[in-house]
């Protein structure tokens, strides 16, 4: 059977138009996606059961000991971490937060590690974005910034910028022109008509010194700036400033390097010189297929999008402080739920090895780089492939994930339901 119009829920740009083969439970074929689309479908290697760690291995456990075994340790412990959240939907992000409240717990999401610094300089200056369809079908100007989305989205280029028709850009690549900035030259600046290369570090400086082109006051921008000549520099501003619709989009070469939420605030404040000319956009690149959602659930429920602290009894968010990396770092955190992301793979050391030293269970389909820090292992549904529910994409669209096969696996939402359920028993409330 094949199935039409499948959302893959691997990456931000979440593709809507897959087409599925399935032969009994079992996906056989992707057609439309990409290789990463292609391996998310198609993998294998799920865990079978829960498991428990045991002094010398893994002991399989039932789901109703191990849902008993994890309230508890999230019930005991003084500062429990919740983290991860972004691979999976709506629903089990929800069910999340409301644990953490519950247990006066901390709740973080992947943006922590990817794109918190966007959300900081987007709560300072705002933030000038538009859907991605506004982009295929209006934008003859692409700027992709720290980022290199044909590694990474695979797909990003082909239905929404360099090789997408849209309506006002007929011609697709012909009709468009692409920038890209980073520190080396990736496949993505193969591609491009215009590749600044940067010093490392250097982001600041040369958005600084195309701003203060646009606004008029190149005659302060010196020879040189990290790295970039400012005949390039004049002349990537002029092509900026002559677009009809300009998108900016970036990555992680932008939020985690020197200046971090800083950069993407001079960003925005670059988009913002530029709307002065001509329509330009800015928005970042995400990374997992529903950290978008993750933010907008946690800010629906606690107004806040990541790095949340019920220990107060409200809730509290300062990223520095209440982010997960920062609580593992300082040894604070004294048990942790993981769901649906995979902090012993992106963590730095002292974090990951914090979660190793405290009892930590992981709500995961797979054996990942997490499992060997944890205690307990409860494997679920893959959400967009056995279980249904909703994901907002990259520009904050949202999509409805289709279930495509039936799986014995449970949801990780009534999982985390079931865990609620029984913390609020051994609570007696
Ligand atoms: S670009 Fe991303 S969402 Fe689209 S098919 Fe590839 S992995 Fe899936």
């Amino acid at each position: 059977m094949i199935i039409k119009d499948v959302v893959c829920p691997f990456c931000g740009c979440l593709c809507d138009d897959l087409d599925v083969e399935v032969e009994g439970q079992k996906v056989i074929k992707v057609q439309n996606g990409c290789a990463l689309a292609e391996a998310k479908f198609t993998g294998s290697g799920r865990l079978p059961a829960p498991i428990r760690r045991t002094p010398t291995g893994w002991d399989d456990v039932s789901y109703d000991d191990a849902i008993r075994e994890t309230a508890e340790i999230l019930v005991a412990a003084d500062r429990p971490l919740l983290y991860g959240w972004s691979s999976t939907h709506g629903d089990a992000q929800s069910m999340g937060v409301h644990i953490a409240e519950l247990i006066g717990g901390v709740i973080d999401n992947t943006s922590t590690v990817c794109h918190g610094p966007s959300i900081l300089a987007i709560q300072e200056v705002g933030h000038p974005g538009c859907t991605l369809g506004q982009v295929k079908n209006r934008a003859d100007v692409i700027v992709y910034w720290g980022c290199n989305p044909t590694e990474a989205h695979p797909r990003h280029m082909s239905r929404y910028t360099t090789f997408a028709t849209g309506f006002f850009v007929p011609e697709a690549q012909k009709d468009r022109t692409v920038i890209v900035v980073d520190t080396r030259r990736t496949e993505s600046a193969e591609i491009a008509d215009e590749f600044i290369r940067i010093e490392r570090g250097g982001d600041y400086e040369v958005l600084s010194a195309l701003r203060a082109i646009v606004r008029g006051k190149g005659n302060v921008v010196p020879k040189m700036v990290a790295g970039v000549s400012r005949e390039q520099l004049f002349r990537v501003a002029e092509i900026c400033k002559k677009a009809k619709f300009g998108a900016i989009f970036f990555g992680l070469g932008l939020t985690m390097s020197a200046g971090k939420y800083k950069n993407v605030r001079n960003a925005i404040e670059l988009t913002d010189e530029l709307n002065r000319h001509t329509k330009f956009t800015i928005s970042p690149l995400r990374g997992h297929g529903n950290v978008y959602g993750s933010n907008e659930v946690f800010t629906w429920i606690t107004g806040y999008p990541y790095a949340v602290d019920f220990s107060r009894g409200i809730a509290f968010y300062n990223p520095g402080e209440t982010t997960a990396v920062d609580i593992l770092r300082r040894g604070e955190c004294d048990a942790a739920l993981i769901v649906a992301s995979d902090p012993g793979a992106h963590f730095p050391h002292a974090a990951a090895a914090h979660l190793a030293k405290i009892p930590t269970v992981l709500i995961d389909p797979h054996m990942t780089a997490t499992t060997p820090l944890c205690r307990i292992q409860i494997p679920c549904t893959i959400a967009g492939i056995d279980a249904e529910g909703t994901a907002y994409r990259m520009d904050g669209v949202p999509i409805r994930y289709r279930k495509v096969i039936t799986s014995s696996y449970p949801d990780d939402a009534d999982i985390l339901k079931k865990i609620h359920d029984r913390i609020r028993e051994v609570q007696g409330s």
